[in-house]
């Protein structure tokens, strides 16, 4: 049997519980995949796990679907967020992916001094955590928010939620992640654009006290890869892999 079709849904799910399919819903099974009546998916929707659907309607722009039962329990990813400097849109489309498919729980975009790109289109990048939570079997799709400034957010940050700062300036320094102290809190990660942090802004991620100023090895890395990178050792470190 192939792999069954994973569509995340804005709709209650439970045993017998039916949805109608919008257009593009309709249109992406029933025209692209070739889906009938009598077809099953896997259905998520960010809070009921995932479910074992029927087709029970197939029409050209409309369909219906009715759960079957569960496959999956909600599996809800740490809580990290990642707070990341747009760039360029394609590099950008890409950190959010990826930060989806690591296990993010909120992705935010921040404009610091130094952030080439003025406006992001928080619906597309939205779109593609749904797309990589579909793809990567996970059961929950991170919030991605709208472009706000990286000192507005700092003004009102919550203090019991640690940041791991990663400084470009700190190149060669010995990795410092304080993983016992502060294992069960939650987390945010913050990558720089292309450009880097300012001094005034490197000054002021300095001295906060949730701050863990991490150096991501010997090598600049571009910010895409640095996103990942920084997942990866956070995971690794205090997260669920
Ligand atoms: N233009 C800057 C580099 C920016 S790299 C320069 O030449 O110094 C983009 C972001 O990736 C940085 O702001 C930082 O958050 C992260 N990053 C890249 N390489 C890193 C490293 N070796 N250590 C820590 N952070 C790094």
């Amino acid at each position: 049997m192939s792999a069954k079709i994973r569509l995340y849904v804005e709709h209650p799910l439970g045993a017998g519980q039916s949805l109608p399919l919008d257009r593009d819903q309709a249109h992406y099974l029933f025209g692209v995949m070739r889906l009938s009546a009598a077809s099953q998916v896997l259905l998520f929707n960010g809070t009921d796990g995932e479910w074992l659907a029927d087709v029970t309607e197939a029409k050209k722009r409309a369909g219906v679907l009715t759960c079957v039962e569960q496959t999956k329990p909600l599996q809800m990813p740490p809580d990290l967020w990642l707070l990341f400097a747009p760039i360029k849109k394609a590099r950008t489309d890409f950190i959010v992916e990826k930060a989806a498919e690591m296990g993010a729980a909120k992705i935010l975009p921040v404009q610091t001094e130094f952030t080439n790109s003025e406006r992001i289109r928080q619906d597309r990048l939205q779109s593609h955590a749904v797309e990589a939570a579909e793809q990567c079997g996970g059961t929950y799709v991170p919030e991605v928010g709208d472009l706000q400034k990286l000192g507005r957010l700092l003004d009102h940050w919550p203090e019991d939620r640690q940041l791991m700062f990663c400084d470009e300036a700190e190149v060669g320094n010995a990795l410092e992640l304080a993983a016992g102290a502060h294992g069960n809190a939650p987390w945010a990660i913050l990558i720089g654009p292309e450009g880097g942090f300012s001094e005034v802004e490197r000054k002021r991620l300095h001295s906060l006290p949730y701050s863990h100023v991490v150096s991501l090895g010997p090598r600049i890395l571009r910010a895409d890869t640095a996103a990942v990178a920084a997942m990866t050792l956070w995971q690794q470190a205090l997260g669920d892999w």
